[in-house]
C-alpha cells in the first residue's frame, strides 16, 4: 500500500501570505531537496522520504498543544484520521495545509490521498516551487498554490529562475500566488528580476515579499524599496512578515 513519511500533523493559525490568519491543518511531509539558508523545518527537510526514520508527532485535538508520537509511514487513511480530529466543527470549510519539506515529492501518495480530503477541505499548497511536472499531475486537486520564488541572496544556494518559469505556468488556472523571502542580503536586481518572471505570466498573480525572521532578517528601508521595484510591474505586491512566529505559535 502506498505511504507518506510526515513529520508532523498540527491545526495552527496560517502565518505566511495573503491568507494568514485562517485556521488550518498542517500536514508537514519530510524530504526537501532544496537547503535554504533561511529554512526553519530542519527536521523535515534532513528525513529522506521512505527511509524508515522518525515518527509522525501528531496534535490529539484542535483544542490542545499536545502531541502524540505516530509510526511512520503513513497510509492515506491513517493520515485522514489524524486530520479530521482536527476539524472545528461549523459552517466553515476547513483547510489542509501541505507544507515541508517540499510536499511535491510525494506526488504518487498525493494523487491517491487528496481526491477524497477536497470533499470536505480546501487543499493548500506550500512549495519551493520548483517541480513543474508534479505540479501539472496534482493541479487539479489543488485549491490553492502558495509559490515561492527562491533567491539565491536569501537561501545561499544557486538560482532556480528557470525551474520557477515552468512551475508558474503548471499554475495556470489554479489560485495561486508567488511568495519570496527577502534577507539582509536581498538585492533590487532580484526583485526585479522575480517580478518580471511573475508578469510574463500575470501582472495579477499576487507577489508577497516575505522578511525573514532573526538574524537574517532584511532592513525595513529595503522592504520598501523591494516593494516599490515589484509595483511598478506587478499589480498586487505586499509585505507580509511571518505573523505565527510573533504569535508564539506552531
Ligand atoms: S524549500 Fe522550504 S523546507 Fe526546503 S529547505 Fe527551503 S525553506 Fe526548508
Amino acid at each position: 500500500m502506498i505511504s507518506a513519511m510526515v513529520d508532523e500533523v498540527f491545526a495552527s493559525v496560517q502565518g505566511e501570505g495573503p491568507w494568514v490568519g485562517q485556521r488550518h491543518i498542517f500536514v508537514r511531509f519530510m524530504g526537501c531537496d532544496l537547503r535554504c539558508a533561511y529554512c526553519d523545518t530542519p527536521d523535515a527537510v534532513k528525513s529522506v522520504p521512505d527511509a524508515g526514520a522518525g515518527n509522525c508527532r501528531a496534535q490529539v485535538s484542535s483544542g490542545s498543544f499536545e502531541r502524540e508520537s505516530v509510526p511512520n509511514p503513513l497510509s492515506p487513511t491513517g493520515l485522514s484520521a489524524l486530520c479530521s480530529r482536527l476539524r472545528i466543527p461549523g459552517l466553515s470549510r476547513p483547510v489542509i495545509s501541505l507544507t515541508g519539506g517540499e510536499p511535491l515529492l510525494h506526488r504518487p501518495f498525493l494523487q491517491e490521498w487528496l481526491p477524497s480530503e477536497r470533499k470536505m477541505y480546501r487543499i493548500y499548497l506550500e512549495t519551493g516551487g520548483i517541480h513543474s511536472a508534479e505540479m501539472g499531475a496534482l493541479a487539479g486537486l489543488i485549491d490553492v498554490v502558495s509559490m515561492d520564488i527562491k533567491l539565491p541572496s536569501a537561501t545561499g544556494q544557486r538560482a532556480h529562475w528557470d525551474e520557477h518559469r515552468k512551475f508558474l505556468t503548471a499554475t495556470e488556472g489554479t489560485e495561486r500566488f508567488v511568495k519570496t523571502v527577502v534577507s539582509g542580503s536581498t538585492v533590487p536586481e532580484e526583485i526585479l528580476f522575480a517580478a518580471r518572471l511573475v508578469a510574463e505570466q500575470d501582472r495579477k498573480v499576487p507577489f508577497i515579499i516575505q522578511p525573514a525572521s532573526g538574524p537574517l532578517s532584511p532592513r525595513a528601508e529595503s522592504l520598501i524599496l523591494f516593494q516599490d521595484i515589484a509595483l511598478e510591474i506587478l499589480e498586487d505586491v505586499r509585505v507580509i512578515p511571518q505573523v505565527h512566529k510573533m504569535l508564539q505559535l506552531p
